[in-house]
């Protein structure tokens, strides 16, 4: 797999992509690679050169029991075999899975379950406007929440219009589009820039959105007290306090970062790994802001709560609940000890942050704590270590500052093969 110049085996479906398809893929950051998977089986994929990978990007998330799961994909077969997509009332595996997650995500009285990670931020918003009757959000600097709107892509870069976004920053093309007068952007972990927020349009905030803990680009835990704040002034001034736990949730900890920092947000946006891959995402909260969903506020969706998704879903969840997230801590701890050891061993200057199954590698002195700070990296270094990364067969996300990722189906070897090539990738680079 190559950064830059197509194989010849992938040479062909590229050319043929960019013919009929804008940019040649359907999502952006999937143009960065010249080539093509042709088989994913548990942490590898393969390319069509028979070329092994070892996946460190799992699809920014959503495989978190392993590629192709047969017994997640087997929860899906019979249900497909069975019933199919239908459109009438409730469906029990729907219930059961709503019951799941409110047993284990300490906020969630109702839940309700959509497609994506997008659809459920979207969601949240509409239910804060039509609670408060406001129409402000607050969000940090460098969370994403996915691509639309007023919490769209261009709110993550505060910079002047024209202006070019960080180096190394992903949806760079985006830069200022979707942020407008409504949407306020300050650092994240900056306690006085979100006081002065709240002082200055407490009464007109609808909503306080953040990733609980920051893992879309580095990864960044809250400051001690940060998150307690955003609750404490969410509840003076009548705000909806949103956690994006589309990457936290089912990931970090069964019932997502809230169940490990105790603080509860008024609405939850679940994604990615629920579904190990297969199509499905949830908002989740209060009973009272829920249930403004189908009657102020429109929910619908053809494939919203799909019997294949579901099924997925409810197998990911039993399969993470038997081991497998104590396994990937387990795991993702003896990663990010071993990479930190190896670049005091190398000398290079750089830092591991990471908790659970995430990692990454910043290129500066000090752990970052804002966004600022994450791209204010040697990101010529980091670009050098990524692709002799790839050199050696462990596949990182292409963008410096996106968090890395092990699965379930990671293995001590898996995990000692990659800090061995971290070694010498390090001291390449040095
Ligand atoms: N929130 C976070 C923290 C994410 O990382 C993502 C996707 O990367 C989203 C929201 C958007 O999810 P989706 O791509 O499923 O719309």
């Amino acid at each position: 797999m190559t950064a830059h110049t197509a194989l010849p085996h992938s040479q062909d479906l590229l050319d043929r992509a960019a013919r009929v398809i804008p940019n040649g893929v359907s999502a952006g950051g999937r143009d960065v690679y010249r080539d093509v998977v042709v088989r994913a089986q548990g942490a590898y994929l393969w390319n069509a050169a028979g070329r092994r990978y070892l996946d460190h990007l799992l699809s920014y998330g959503p495989i978190v029991i392993g590629h192709a799961d047969a017994r997640v994909n087997e929860a899906v077969h019979t249900v497909a075999a069975r019933v199919g997509l239908t459109w009438v009332g409730p469906q029990a595996g729907e219930v059961e899975l709503a019951e799941k997650i409110v047993e284990v995500v300490p906020s969630a009285e109702k839940v309700a379950f959509l497609n994506t990670g997008t659809d459920a931020l979207q969601h949240a918003l509409h239910v804060a406007r039509a609670a408060t009757g406001r129409r402000q959000i607050l969000k940090f600097h460098g969370h994403y929440h996915g691509w639309a709107g007023a919490l769209g892509v261009g709110a993550n870069f505060d910079v002047a219009p024209g202006q070019a976004p960080p180096p190394g920053a992903p949806n760079s093309g985006g830069a200022g589009r979707g942020v407008g007068d409504d949407t306020h952007v300050v650092e994240w972990n900056d306690a006085g820039a979100v006081r002065a927020v709240f002082e200055a349009y407490g009464r007109d905030l609808a909503a306080v959105f953040a990733e609980p803990y920051l893992h879309s680009y580095t990864n960044a835990a809250p400051a001690p007290g940060f998150l307690e704040l955003l609750r404490d002034l969410a509840d003076a001034h009548g705000t909806v306090l949103v956690f994006d736990e589309v990457k936290t949730g089912f990931r970090d900890h069964l019932g997502g970062y809230q169940a490990i920092a105790g603080v509860l947000p008024d609405l939850t946006a679940l994604g990615k790994a629920l579904g190990n891959g297969w199509t499905i995402a949830a908002l989740c909260g209060r009973a009272d802001l829920m249930d403004l969903l189908g009657s102020e506020v429109t929910m619908d969706g053809t494939y919203y709560a799909n019997p294949y998704a579901v099924a997925a879903a409810r197998r990911t969840v039993a399969l993470l609940e038997d081991g497998g997230i104590a396994r990937m801590n387990r795991l993702g701890e003896r990663l990010r000890t071993g990479l930190a050891q190896a670049i005091i061993d190398t000398g290079v200057t750089a830092n591991v942050t990471g908790i659970g199954s995430g990692w990454i590698v910043n290129w500066r002195a000090e752990p970052p704590v804002t966004f600022r700070q994450a791209v204010d990296a040697d990101f010529g270094r980091a670009e050098a270590f990524r692709l002799a990364m790839l050199d050696a067969g462990i596949l990182l996300p292409p963008y410096v500052i996106t968090d890395n990722r092990i699965c379930a189906a990671y293995t001590g070897d898996d995990v000692d093969e990659t800090i061995a090539a971290a070694r010498r990738a390090f001291a390449m680079v040095a």
